[in-house]
This record gives C-alpha cells, sequence and structure tokens, in this order.
C-alpha cells in the first residue's frame, strides 16, 4: 500500500502517472496549492491527464507573463512619446 501512486490533482490511481517533484511543473503546482512540495517527504504524482493539464497552466503563465512585459514596456514607450506630443485643442 505504501507504494500506492495517487494523483495529486485529481485522486485517480489506475492510470499512468509522473513525478511532480522535480519536473517542468512543479512551481505551477507549487502556487495552484499554495504549498511547497519540497519539504515533504511523500511522492508527488500527477496522473498524465493532470501532469498534461499543469503544463498547460505552465505555458500559459509564461504567456501572461510576456504579455504583461510587453504591455508595461509599451506602456512607458507611449507615455515618453505622449509627454513630447503637442497638447490636442
Ligand atoms: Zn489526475
Amino acid at each position: 500500500m505504501t507504494d500506492l501512486k495517487i494523483c495529486r490533482v485529481c485522486l485517480e490511481t489506475n492510470v499512468r502517472m509522473y513525478q511532480i517533484l522535480g519536473s517542468e511543473v512543479q512551481d505551477v503546482y507549487e502556487k495552484l496549492t499554495n504549498k511547497k512540495i519540497n519539504e515533504e517527504r511523500s511522492a508527488h504524482h500527477a496522473c498524465y491527464m493532470c501532469f498534461r493539464q499543469l503544463q498547460k497552466c505552465r505555458q500559459l503563465v509564461t504567456k501572461a507573463q510576456r504579455a504583461e512585459e510587453l504591455l508595461r514596456q509599451l506602456s512607458t514607450n507611449s507615455t515618453n512619446v505622449s509627454n513630447t506630443k503637442p497638447t490636442p485643442r
């Protein structure tokens, strides 16, 4: 019973599992659960379906962060440009 692998997201047991600890989705999983898994001894697995969703979630986070950064740069640039424009009448 101690080696029973259970998905930490959906609690599924009889499917292919992936280790979360040390994987690319570890940080996303920790943000979602607000919990560090490094500090625990128990293994953390996600089934292949949830692991895929965690990967997609990670991609979404990265995409949103890039967009934020671009918008921040554009905002900074447009502020500079608008400061040089004459005031409309
Ligand atoms: Zn699952």
